[in-house]
């Protein structure tokens, strides 16, 4: 018998209301075999030649099917049109530029400086992108201790425009982030953000503390607001990291992904908690040096700046290159060719 007999057997039984002992003789019916009716009365029939069924007269083509490799290749389209688009409508200075970017990157996307290839290089990372805004939603909208969600913080003055994720009255700034398993157990063990996470939110606190008054008088990007109380004064920082992807190239393998979480659960220490995969890293600011981290927030903006402003390639040797960030970036080829 085959799998779709027992399936079939399965659903006659029930229907015919008798059980799976065997005590009632119940006709299976095969749905996939052609039935041949007999007929009405016996004649002799000549034996037909035998041909060999046919297995795809009516299968549909390939091309009705999901497919991944033509997946990969609409994503890549895809993310081509978004890639310039984005790069097309560019004017500011993002939080991601200052914690992660490369400066030289930033001062090709804001000129939309014209680059052979605008599909990103590591496909998979459209996902993340989604589960990352995904993860920020499932936390904003199922939590009622934030007094504030998605302020924009906009400052024409100095071409900066972002928006933070959550405060917390007028002393506590929250940061949602997804990551990675790797990730998640060095911030577990260390018990420290991430350095660029922490960089990210001392722009924001260096924007609300500094510039709320420009800030106030800006218009909301769409699903954003515009910060509420007339003065903020930030002394602590809460970091919420969420571990959510098997997308993330630290495992070369499901079995070593499994094994991964399974030994991040027991480091939680918190076996029974089903949101194990959900850290919060709390850092009260009077523990740390602030003017450090906020000169260097400073210094960026204005290195930037300075080079938007007078139309001068970010030097190589400059402290805001990022090497690291090369292999992701879009304008290798021209970065190449200018040295
Ligand atoms: S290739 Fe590297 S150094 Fe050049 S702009 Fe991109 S990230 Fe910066």
């Amino acid at each position: 018998m085959t799998d779709f007999d027992s399936l079939t057997a399965g659903l006659l039984v029930n229907q015919e209301g008798g059980d799976c002992s065997g005590k009632k003789e119940v006709e299976i019916e095969n749905p996939f075999e052609t039935k041949i009716e007999p007929p009405p009365h016996p004649v002799i029939v000549k034996a037909a030649p035998k041909v060999a069924p046919s297995t795809n007269q009516q299968q549909p083509s390939d091309s009705t099917f999901f497919n991944v490799q033509d997946f990969q290749t609409e994503l890549r389209n895809n993310s081509i049109k978004r890639n310039k688009n984005y790069q097309e409508y560019s004017e500011n200075i993002t939080a991601y530029d200052i914690a992660n970017g490369c400066s030289r990157s930033v001062f090709y996307r804001i000129n939309n400086v014209p680059t052979n290839n605008y599909a990103n290089k590591w496909l998979p990372v459209e996902m993340r992108c989604v589960m990352g805004s995904a993860v920020h939603d499932f936390i904003q909208d199922n939590c009622g201790t934030f007094t504030e969600q998605e302020a924009c913080l906009k400052v024409p003055s100095k071409r900066l425009s972002t928006r933070l994720d959550c405060l917390i009255n007028d002393d506590v700034l929250v940061e949602i982030k997804s990551c990675n398993y790797a990730d998640l157990k060095k911030i577990m063990k260390d018990k420290k953000p991430r350095i660029k996470d922490f960089y990210q939110v001392t722009l924001y606190k260096y924007l609300i503390e500094n510039y709320l008054d420009e800030i106030k008088q800006q218009k909301p990007t769409r699903g954003g607001t515009i910060p509420l109380l007339d003065k903020y004064d930030i002394k602590h920082f809460q970091f919420i990291y969420v571990c959510h992807e098997l997308v993330a190239s630290d495992t070369d393998s499901m079995s070593e992904a499994v094994k991964a979480a399974k030994n991040l659960r027991q480091l939680s220490g918190s076996k029974k908690n089903p949101f194990w995969f959900i850290q919060t890293m709390n850092v009260d600011l009077r523990t740390v040096n602030m003017p450090v981290f906020e000169n260097i927030v400073k210094e960026k903006i204005d290195d930037i700046l300075y080079h938007l402003n007078n139309n001068k390639i970010p030097e190589m040797d400059s402290k805001f290159i990022d090497k690291g960030a090369c292999f992701f970036c879009i304008h290798g080829k021209v970065c190449e060719s200018q040295g």
